[in-house]
């Protein structure tokens, strides 16, 4: 009963949502005073026992936790389910001959051994989308792309295809990163169940889609990317330029799915945003999504332990202009969190990266949700009521208790405005 999607489970009162999660995390026993003080990223207030309390012992801020999460998932429900083909504005571009392509490519980190999976989403947004613009196609690698990878993935456009192998400056880890440190941030993450912890490939991408990728030479000539994922699925036609919509429309980022974050991987990301806001309030955009950022209700435990709500665009997929973090103000503030070392004393993912700094210096009606897209990563979907689309309208996971880490009414009720939500 309790497995489906978000627009079936919306029509349950408050009193039949059970949380079935299991315990799955160990955590350290922070009130004793030796193990706290080689714990470096846990806060001395023991957030991380109140995290564990607060998820699985029904007190009554965990009841209200779930009526609010009860609102929020019939306010998305009600909003997903509303018909959309495409953005409803005046100036959607269409292709036609000699058409112009707006400043952008596709954009793809992947491995040699992804080819396969790489092969299978570039069909599909060849299928739905490419294919009537030809927008060029820019794969990335830390390692050269094999000559199989090269003409396997050559065959499947009839777009331009460029290869980069990524510069080792924006790949690498830091030299100043101390080992000893990292080690025992590892561990103290691998015992909190972060994923990835112990894989530093893992942290160089985060750290790579984070704040260095939009410098590569390649990139330079682009100022739009798309970026795709091996594996993804896109169920829906597109028939318009996304790219032209961004830039005929004003918007810098476009999104479809929003999550809350595993607040064990960036405990310390808010803190040392604020260090670097104290420094620099200039860059505050007076019309930021702060209410998005702070929001506290449906997942109290996220701030408790992360400072913020850990609400971010989910950014396997994201349209977006290079130039909004090529910018002062978010190029700055990436620095001063890579200097810190947050991408390998925790693991600090480019999404929750990404949403921070767009939330607190860009106009957050710049940013733009999607609808349209019909996307889907494991585990995750955007899935939108039209017959343009092939997949299951309103789904969002296949599993109901994972349903509370969709914090898209959030973005509906902080991010848009009527306007907006009219419009798309
Ligand atoms: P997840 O979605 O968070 O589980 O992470 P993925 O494994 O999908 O990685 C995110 C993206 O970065 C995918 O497009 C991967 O192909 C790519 N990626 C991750 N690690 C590496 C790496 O070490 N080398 C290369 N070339 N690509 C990577
Ligand atoms: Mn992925």
């Amino acid at each position: 009963k309790n497995i489906g999607n978000s627009a079936q489970n919306a029509t349950e009162t408050p009193d039949d949502i059970v949380d079935a999660g299991e315990p799955v995390v160990i955590y350290p026993d922070v009130s004793d005073p030796e193990i706290l003080a080689d714990l470096p990223y846990l806060k001395a207030d023991g957030s991380l026992n109140k995290y564990f309390f607060s998820k699985f012992v029904d007190h009554d801020d965990n009841k209200k936790a779930r009526k609010v999460f009860q609102e929020n998932n019939r306010l998305y429900a009600d909003y997903i389910m509303e018909p959309i083909d495409e953005p409803k504005v005046d100036n959607l571009q269409r292709p036609s001959e000699d058409y112009k392509l707006a400043n952008a490519t596709l954009l793809s980190l992947v491995r040699n051994s992804e080819l396969d999976g790489i092969l299978s989403a570039m069909e599909q947004v060849e299928a739905k989308f490419n294919s009537k613009f030809h927008y060029p196609w820019t794969f990335m690698n830390d390692v050269s792309f094999s000559k199989e990878f090269k003409t396997k993935v050559k065959a499947a456009t009839e777009s331009e295809v460029h290869f980069i192998t990524i510069p080792k400056k924006l790949w690498k880890k830091p030299i100043f990163i101390d080992k000893d440190l990292e080690q025992k941030n590892i561990d103290l993450m691998l015992a909190n169940g972060v994923g990835y912890a112990d894989m530093e490939s893992y942290h160089n991408m985060c750290r790579f889609y984070s704040g260095t990728f939009y410098n590569i030479p390649h990139l330079q000539q682009f100022k739009y990317y798309w970026r795709v994922e091996p594996d993804t699925k896109y169920f829906c036609d597109i028939d318009y330029d996304v790219f032209k919509f961004m830039q005929d429309n004003n918007k810098s980022y476009g999104f479809n799915i929003n999550l809350y974050d595993g607040p064990s991987s960036i405990t310390k990301l808010w803190n040392t945003t604020m260090e670097f806001l104290e420094e620099h309030p200039k860059y505050l955009n007076p019309n930021g999504a702060f209410q998005w950022l702070l929001e506290d209700m449906q997942n109290p435990e996220k701030n408790q332990i992360a400072g913020y709500s850990t609400c971010h665009f989910w950014s396997n997929f994201e349209i977006a202009d290079m130039d909004f973090f090529r910018g002062e103000a978010y190029s700055k503030w990436f620095e001063h969190l890579d200097n810190s070392g947050g991408f390998y004393y925790e693991r600090w993912g480019d999404a929750p990266v990404h949403a921070i700094g767009l939330g607190l210096f860009e106009d957050k009606s710049r940013i733009h949700f999607f609808r349209d897209i019909g996307y889907h990563h494991m585990p995750f979907t955007n899935c939108p009521n039209s017959d343009r689309c092939d997949c299951e309208a309103g789904k969002f996971v296949p599993w109901f208790s994972v349903e509370k880490e969709n914090c898209m009414a959030n973005w509906v009720k902080y991010g848009m405005s009527e306007d907006e939500k009219n419009m798309f």
